[in-house]
């Protein structure tokens, strides 16, 4: 079959269920194994290629979030693998690193790491900066290892509920915890529904995770140490009265490229 007719097919079939057409060209170039310049110079689809990319456009109307098919996702301008364990690293998230990359910190430890972008990025960017990083999943620490070997850095992986295992201070304190209220859960666009429940669920009142955090992260942090969390837009207020409450110092607020609130930081 002609790639431009398989194209065509693609981009009918997404747009037809609500997505956006223009990820059918680079599916296509997924299922051919080739980037998108090599694409534009192939001309025809084998059969078998061509069942293989109708199968990759019914998952992807099924509800399976793009990267989870492709299998990888862009952060930071570096590569992170990512599958169904791992919640898919986001472009606001990349305020949280780059607020922590201002401290130059001699180390840092990353609570909930998932797929470890977050530490990941840190190790990578500010050479120096000895990184650990803890998530209760092995099955996300088993993803976060591959995606340090695959950045060719060095982080220390623990797997711990919070701070359970962790037994040293450190400098700064950063954190992407699950914080959507449980019965949003269900009203989620289902791409973001089949990422894992325990990366989303923040518990009733989506601060269950801040809670214990802003009260446990002191005895790990060193003096004049620093917590940073990313927050929900709307999470603002009742963050920032968290920290408050837990006697951080200097405590305000950093807002995304969309002039939400992103970013809650506070000191010890
Ligand atoms: N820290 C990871 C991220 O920002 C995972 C966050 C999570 O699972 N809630 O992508």
């Amino acid at each position: 079959m002609k790639l431009e007719e398989a194209k065509r097919i693609g981009k009918e079939f997404l747009k037809k269920n609500n997505i956006d057409e223009r990820e059918a060209r680079l599916l296509l170039a997924f299922v051919l194994n080739v980037s998108s310049d090599e694409l534009i110079r192939t001309s025809e689809i084998t059969e078998d290629k061509f069942e293989e990319y109708q199968n990759v456009l019914n998952r992807r109307v099924q509800g399976t979030p793009f990267s989870y098919i492709t299998g990888e996702k862009e952060f930071m301008k570096l590569k992170f693998k990512v599958n169904e364990n791992v919640l898919i690293p986001r472009p606001e998230t990349e305020i949280l690193v780059e607020e922590a990359l201002k401290y130059k910190p001699e180390n840092v430890l990353d609570v909930c790491t998932g797929s470890g972008c977050i530490a990941i990025s840190i190790a990578y960017y500010s050479k120096q900066t000895n990184v650990s990083a803890l998530d209760i999943s092995k099955a996300a620490l088993e993803i976060a290892n591959e995606n340090a070997k695959l950045n060719g850095v060095d982080v220390e992986f623990i797997c711990s509920d919070l701070f359970e295992n962790v037994n040293r201070k450190y400098d700064i304190i950063v954190s992407n915890p699950p914080y959507i209220e449980t019965s949003v859960i269900d009203k989620l666009e289902k791409d973001v529904k089949s990422e894992p429940h325990i990366a989303l669920d923040g518990g009733v009142d989506g601060l269950e995770f801040y809670r214990r955090i802003a009260k446990e992260a002191r005895k790990y942090l060193k003096e004049k140490g620093t917590l940073l969390f990313e927050i929900g837009y709307n999470q603002g207020e009742n963050v920032s009265k968290l920290l408050m409450d837990n006697d951080y110092k200097n405590v305000r607020i950093i807002k995304d490229l969309s002039e939400n609130d992103r970013v809650c930081v506070g000191n010890i």
